[in-house]
């Protein structure tokens, strides 16, 4: 089938990779001629493990093609996928300007049918909106061209992105056409086969559904994070607690682990979005609002106990930092908690020596060059001249440093893990203090 893809950015790259891989032949539109032309020269502007070499076989393949030709993207395919940017807007709601630009652009040059697929996070009522752009465009160069509009939300995990869409948990489709329905289910079939997971649903329950996915996963982490703290004033240990709660089945083990905050491109925008929708709504959503105040207080934390370790003495002190992107196997850094604790650090006149396994070029596209920013090759080459270790992303290769060496090149010898992932017993046996998120106090 014919594919046209708006935005190749995380969500369009994985989509139009994963949809060329079965068989499809793949357009993907970008308005940022960089990013294309990169991809057109056998680049890749993200990071995400496999998508290069799914990006480069589809290409070779001729199944994927990169282009800013609008037009052309919209002659393209019968399936016009919107997996544009939808940013907070000033009030936290989901700004819609760039999937209305979409929508408008499929209007002014379709030349027939067309089911316009929406995947990015939108608020309830866009397909809507989306329908009515498409038809006022249209109307002012006077076309009355049929089309559907399809919710089509995105669930992918950026780090584990390509498995998620090639192995999806569901595939919602939201559309009251039984006609629009059956051709998504045939466009899907490749990724549906072991058992049926694709979900027919009226469009705005769809679009419902992708805000109550991410409002619950963080609400886990918040609720989490909550106990965590009250684990430390109480002396009690969350990771006991957790183990204690993750036993019962109807809680289970997954998402439950208290750390330094969430960040992403999802979590907090999609929160902050949806208590804005039902703020407009005349509804005051008191959990959504605890959800992200107690996220916000959370990345704030590692930055409180690196103060007081410290007596507020942070003027001139290094210190180093494990990981920038919000989590690991990606350099998405959109929101990550590494910004607050550098922020913060710079704002207290404290330098950061700082490594991330892929997120060093993001990281200096934000900042630029700074003389209170350096960032290393390697883990250990950061701690060189620090005062202090911050762990900010659970990358694997960070789980088991060698505490003497850690130990060695830190001026205090003192450990702050904002993700819980070192052995604190490990680390006070080569002498260093282990500082972590709501665990019993170690040396
Ligand atoms: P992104 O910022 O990585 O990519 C968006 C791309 O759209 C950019 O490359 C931008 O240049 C391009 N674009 C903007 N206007 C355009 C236009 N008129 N025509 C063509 N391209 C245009 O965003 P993303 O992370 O891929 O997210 C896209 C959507 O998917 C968002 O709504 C997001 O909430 C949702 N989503 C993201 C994830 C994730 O993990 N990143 C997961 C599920 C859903």
């Amino acid at each position: 089938m014919d594919v046209t893809i708006f935005g190749s950015g995380y969500v369009g790259l994985v989509t139009g990779a994963c949809l060329a891989e079965v068989g499809n032949t793949v357009l993907c539109i970008d308005i940022d001629p960089a990013k294309i032309d990169l991809l057109n020269s056998g680049g890749v502007p993200i990071y995400e493990p496999g998508l290069d070499e799914l990006i480069k076989s589809n290409r070779e393949a001729g199944r994927l093609r990169f282009s800013t030709d609008a037009e052309a993207g919209v002659r393209h395919g019968l399936f016009q996928f919107i997996a544009v940017g939808t940013p907070p807007d000033e009030d936290g709601s989901a700004d819609l300007q760039y999937v209305l630009a979409v929508a408008r652009t499929i209007g002014e040059h379709m030349d027939g049918y067309r089911i316009l697929v929406d995947k990015s996070t939108v608020p309830v009522g866009t397909a809507d909106k989306v329908a009515a752009a498409v038809r006022e465009t249209q109307a002012a160069r006077g076309a009355t061209v049929e089309f559907d509009v399809v919710s089509n939300p995105e669930f992918l995990k950026e780090g584990a992105a390509i498995e998620d869409f090639m192995r999806p948990d569901r595939i919602i489709v939201g559309t009251d056409n039984p006609r629009t329905a059956e051709l998504l289910r045939a466009l899907y079939a490749p990724f549906n086969r072991s058992h049926d997971r694709l979900m027919v649903m009226d469009i705005r329950s769809a679009e419902l559904t992708k805000y109550a996915a991410n409002a619950m996963l963080a609400t886990k982490i918040s609720f989490m994070n909550e106990l965590s703290n009250i684990a430390e004033a109480v002396g009690a240990d969350i990771d006991k607690v957790r183990v204690g709660i993750g036993s019962d089945p109807r809680i289970g083990y997954q998402f439950i682990y208290p750390g330094c905050g969430y960040g992403g491109s999802c979590f907090p925008k999609d929160v902050r979005a949806l208590e804005q929708t039902a703020r407009s709504l005349g509804y005051d959503p008191q959990l959504l609002h605890a959800v992200e105040a107690v996220n916000f207080r959370q990345k704030e934390l590692l930055f409180k106990k690196i103060n007081d370790y410290f007596a507020g003495d942070l003027k001139g002190r290094t210190i180093a930092l494990w990981g920038l992107s919000f989590k690991p196997n990606t350099d998405d850094m959109r929101e990550a908690s590494s910004r607050v604790l550098m922020e913060s650090l710079w704002a207290a006149g404290a330098s950061v020596r700082a490594f991330d396994p892929v997120a060093a070029d993001e990281t200096r596209r934000i900042y630029g060059e700074r003389a209170d920013l350096t960032l290393a090759a390697d883990a250990m080459s950061a701690l060189d001249g620090a005062d202090a270790l911050a762990i900010l992303t659970e990358w694997a290769q960070f789980r088991s440093p060698n505490f003497a060496t850690v130990h060695g090149k830190l001026k205090t010898p003192v450990i702050f893990d904002g993700r819980n992932i070192l052995d604190g017993r490990l680390a006070n046996a080569a002498g260093l203090t282990y500082v972590s998120i709501g665990r019993l106090p170690l040396r």
